[in-house]
């Protein structure tokens, strides 16, 4: 396993990070425990060290879920990162509240490394009016948190007010080789590295798509070590910076576990040559997107019963098809986008700030003609 020790960082942190937002459910939505106990067994046994989680994530079950996995585990062996819903604090005084609500949750006495969920302006205009910069000196002082980050869908600018609002030991960004250029993207890794501050990233294989790039468009891989999987070379693209302390996966399955496990422990450095195929496997890719949808869900439930990332998944993954039979397979899910009444409430909730009405139509339109 990788290890990385960065800025004001002491930990000897792992490059692989255990993510905590898509575990697998039941029929009725429950997180199945059983099978994030053995995913985590596996992770700790394989040196994995960083567990990432967030107040919302689960309708508010993953914490627990993530703490029980880790139950088996010495405090010490391992560390969370937790995110503060600074969307859901509605003054002051709830600050104390959420932590402790986190803390126990978690069932521990510290958070290593606590962010404000996905920072935006207004987002922070609420942290400033609640003193949170002052809170998070006390709540670090007191030993409920080590270190203060945050996490960002934003433009770049939003960087440059929070570090200069807060020292913040670290942030969490969406990077992978097809959004260098979404919001804060290269410019935010670039900024936040000038500033000494480690970067954690999320999306590295873009809601798993990066992971499933048809056989015809992934030809440039093909050239290189035929054991390693697509998502490999969206990790080792990564790992090319220095700067990037943990990529958090949402590993879900253990053959994603394992394959991830496997990646980093490779030792080989990247090569210009795979660089050079990553490019090509983006262009084309590019071409093909309709639309960047991660799959995250955070605009999800619709009111009108839309499956919003339902529907842009079939939409690429029908762009993406090569022969005319496989594209004819991919339909729109049953939930489909005909049933929008243009309420707007998904489009503030999506964090790549993706049009979602437009596009829906667009979507239906293509999806449905002949
Ligand atoms: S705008 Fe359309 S898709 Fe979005 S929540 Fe409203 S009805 Fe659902
Ligand atoms: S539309 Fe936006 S919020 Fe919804 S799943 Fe896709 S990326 Fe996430």
């Amino acid at each position: 396993m990788k290890y990385r020790t960065l800025g004001n960082i002491k930990d000897r942190v792992s490059c692989l990070g255990f993510g905590s937002m898509r575990f697998l459910t039941d029929k009725d939505g429950n997180i199945i425990q059983e099978k994030v106990n053995e995913l985590i067994k596996t992770a700790m046994e394989s040196g994995i060290t960083y567990y990432d989680t967030a107040y919302v994530y689960h309708d508010e079950h993953s914490e627990k879920a993530l703490a029980e996995g880790l139950k088996p585990y010495p405090r010490e062996s391992y560390t969370l990162a937790d995110k503060l819903p600074v969307h859901l604090v509605k003054s002051e005084d709830e600050l104390d509240g959420y932590l402790d609500r986190m803390l126990e949750r978690l069932n521990t006495t510290y958070i290593d490394f606590f962010l404000l969920h996905a920072m935006s302006f207004e987002r922070f205009e609420k942290v400033k009016l609640y003193h949170i910069g002052e809170w998070l000196d006390r709540k670090k002082a007191e030993g409920k948190i080590r270190y203060a980050g945050f996490s960002i869908h934003e433009k770049d600018t939003l960087i440059d007010e929070l570090l200069s609002y807060y020292p913040f030991d670290f942030a969490q960004i969406m990077l992978n080789y097809m959004d260098v250029v979404h919001e804060p993207g290269m410019v935010g890794y670039e900024k936040l590295t000038k500033a000494n501050v480690p970067v954690i990233i999320m999306e590295p294989l873009r809601g798993g798509s990066l992971a499933n790039i048809p056989d015809f468009i992934a030809e440039p891989f093909k050239k290189f070590d035929a054991a390693r999987s697509y998502a490999s070379y969206s990790f080792r693209w990564l790992l090319n910076y220095p700067n990037i302390m943990t990529i958090l996966s949402g590993m879900n399955e253990m053959d994603q576990l394992l394959d991830n496990i496997k990646t980093f422990n490779d030792e080989t450095p990247v090569s210009k040559e795979e660089l050079e195929a990553v490019n090509q496997v983006r262009d084309e890719l590019m071409t093909k997107q309709k639309v960047p949808c991660t799959g995250c869900r955070y605009c999800m439930p619709c009111p009108f019963g839309v499956d919003i990332p339902g529907s842009f998944k079939a939409w690429n993954d029908r762009a993406k098809a090569r022969y005319t039979e496989e594209q004819k397979a991919i339909q729109l899910p049953a939930e489909s986008p005909v049933n929008c009444q243009a309420c707007g409430r998904c489009e503030s909730l999506c964090p790549q700030h993706i049009q979602i009405i437009d596009m829906l139509k667009k979507c239906n339109k293509e999806m449905t003609k002949e």
